[in-house]
């Protein structure tokens, strides 16, 4: 599980009123936001103050737990500091995006460049605050990211019969929900993606089994066949381009995307 603030105060509603309560909900539901955030002073003290706020915060203190709880969490905001050990917030964010994580992205930066700036909104941010920052600034931030996010229809991916919803992490086969090992999961979330367009072993290795030491390259291909599998009939498959790796596309005569 994420790691805890250790002195995380009760959610609190009926407690004295802050900057940015009314700011914490919308449609009745706590914002729930993931904080990536090294230094644990700073840490601590922005998951006290959120959940005081009535925020619902995860906090994580290492780029890689980072991208692996955005990509796992039903967040609705990311704060992402850019210099985290394990893979640093540049990296996190692209990852994200590639793998086609929608959340909002608000980036904390010590290093207020312009030129960062600029960088980190290609990269995907939709926001960003320098440090040092005032609480009720990253609040009514965070509250303006997520009201617009939330206002906005997720993204639905297709190819061919096959749907992912984004939102709900489900893929759905001609309007059928189709049940998926996690890893299973992974992959055809990878393809999906980048559907029609040939993706290499080793980034859906990375895609698929993500830091984890001592994967034998024959799992992907273990992974693949019992994908293909699944698919067989659907009118989607995964078709191999020597030398350049694995597409999903759809059959021949089996038409755009479903209804
Ligand atoms: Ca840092």
């Amino acid at each position: 599980m994420l790691p805890q603030p250790t002195s995380q105060p009760p959610f609190s509603r009926g407690g004295p009123t802050r900057i940015g309560a009314s700011q914490a909900r919308t449609d009745n539901r706590p914002m729930h936001i993931l904080l990536a955030e090294d230094e644990h002073g700073l840490g601590e003290w922005l998951s006290r103050a959120l959940a005081q706020s009535g925020f619902r915060v995860d906090w994580v203190d290492d780029g890689r737990l980072a991208e692996r709880a955005a990509l796992d969490g039903d967040h609705d905001a990311l704060v992402l500091d850019l210099g985290l050990p394990g893979r640093d917030g540049h990296e996190v964010l692209r990852r994200l995006r590639a793998a086609g994580a929608t959340l909002p992205v608000l980036v904390l930066t010590a290093r207020d460049s312009l030129a960062e700036r600029v960088g980190t909104l290609h990269e995907g941010a939709d926001d960003f605050l320098p440090k040092p920052f005032a609480l009720a600034e990253l609040e009514a931030r965070l509250g303006a990211l997520i009201r617009r996010s939330r206002g906005r229809a997720q993204p639905r991916l297709a190819c061919g019969p096959l749907q992912f919803d984004t939102a709900a992490r489900q893929f759905t086969l001609a309007g059928e929900p189709l049940a998926l090992s996690p890893r299973e999961h992974g992959l055809l979330r990878a393809l999906i993606v980048r559907s029609g367009e040939p993706m290499g072993r080793a980034q859906l290795l990375e895609r698929v089994f993500g830091d984890e030491e001592e994967v034998q390259p024959a799992a992907l291909d273990v992974l693949m066949h019992r994908l293909r599998r699944r698919l067989e009939g659907s009118g989607v498959h995964i078709r191999t381009y020597r030398g350049l790796g694995h597409a999903l596309e759809p059959d021949p005569g089996a038409g755009g995307a479903a209804p």
